[in-house]
């Protein structure tokens, strides 16, 4: 679904003639491979890159080296990019920059309606995208009367209307409350799994990465970590460093390791732990 290879991007800066003034390279030869249908978690500090690579995906930056496909396509290639945003969609941090409709319904439609689908089946997309994402009883209502999971769930709806074949979602949770963040997250793994959509998922919420088929950790503009998330969250001391958090109950049972009890590593949930202290008795 997406290959990247030996990506470089350089942000460039200029002054007024034209004579460059900064260069910051904010991804530094990254090699990721994505397959249809994964669940791929991105994971990194402020600054390590992520955004910028996310851009790459949805060709709304290209390569100052390497190269980056796209449902088989290259995103340097200008006759591309069309297809390209209809490949991958993104859903960004604040939901309220992301609808434009009154109406939820209207506000779904948009993007349907600007690729030139035809009435009825922008209608018919509707629907099935506000189901998707459970919000199919909130269509007549209007999107400033939503909470931030809700509108979230609406910017997803938008862009599964437009049926990509994978959908970026840079730290669209990170503006929301707990509950918010679970809504998001349970409609975004209902689309992976039911709908077989691929999924990017840039977040610092480590809770939301367990259900990941594979995690990247990037730091300064590099990948640093790639494996599922038992094998990441077995490293604690390394993410650490990296200025991440471990999930509470994979730092807890870390804290039980070290200090003598028999636990494996890289619990990831609740009831994992509790069976493993089960054993210790
Ligand atoms: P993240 O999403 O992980 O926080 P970003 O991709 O936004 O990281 O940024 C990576 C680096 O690139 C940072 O050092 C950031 O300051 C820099 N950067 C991001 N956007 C720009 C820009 N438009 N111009 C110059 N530097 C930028
Ligand atoms: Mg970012």
């Amino acid at each position: 679904m997406i290959k990247i290879k030996n990506l470089i991007h350089e942000y460039i800066r200029r002054d007024e003639e034209e004579n460059v003034v900064d260069i910051k390279k904010a991804v530094d030869n990254v090699n990721i491979d994505v397959k249809p249908g994964e669940f791929v978690a991105l994971l990194g500090h402020n600054g390590s890159g992520k955004s910028t690579l996310a851009k790459h995906i949805n060709a709304i930056l290209y390569p100052t080296e390497g190269t980056v496909w796209v449902n088989g396509m290259n995103t340097s290639a200008e006759e591309n990019l069309w297809q390209i945003r209809q490949s991958a969609g993104m859903v960004f941090q604040n939901p309220d920059n992301q609808i434009i409709g009154s109406v939820v319904e209207e506000d779904v439609g948009f993007g349907p309606e600007n690729m030139g689908i035809p009435t009825e089946e922008i209608w018919q997309r509707v629907e099935e995208s506000l189901k998707a994402v459970g919000m199919w009883q909130y269509r007549k209502k209007s999107p400033n009367k939503l909470s931030g999971g809700q509108k979230q769930r609406v910017a997803i709806a938008g862009v599964v209307a437009m049926h990509p074949k994978c959908i970026i979602l840079d730290e669209a949770t990170a503006m929301l409350d707990p509950s918010g963040r679970k809504e998001v997250l349970r409609a975004v793994r209902a689309l992976n799994q039911v709908e077989k959509v691929t999924i990017i998922h840039i977040t610092h919420y480590m809770e939301e990465v367990i259900y990941a088929d594979k995690v990247f950790v990037m730091d300064k503009g590099s990948v640093v970590m790639e494996g599922a998330p038992r094998e990441i969250f077995s490293r604690v001391e390394e993410l650490q460093k990296l200025r991440l958090d471990v999930p509470q109950v994979t730092q807890l049972a870390y804290e039980l390791k070290k200090s003598g009890l028999p636990i494996k590593s890289g619990i990831l949930t609740v009831e994992e732990l509790v069976e493993e202290l089960c054993k210790c008795r």
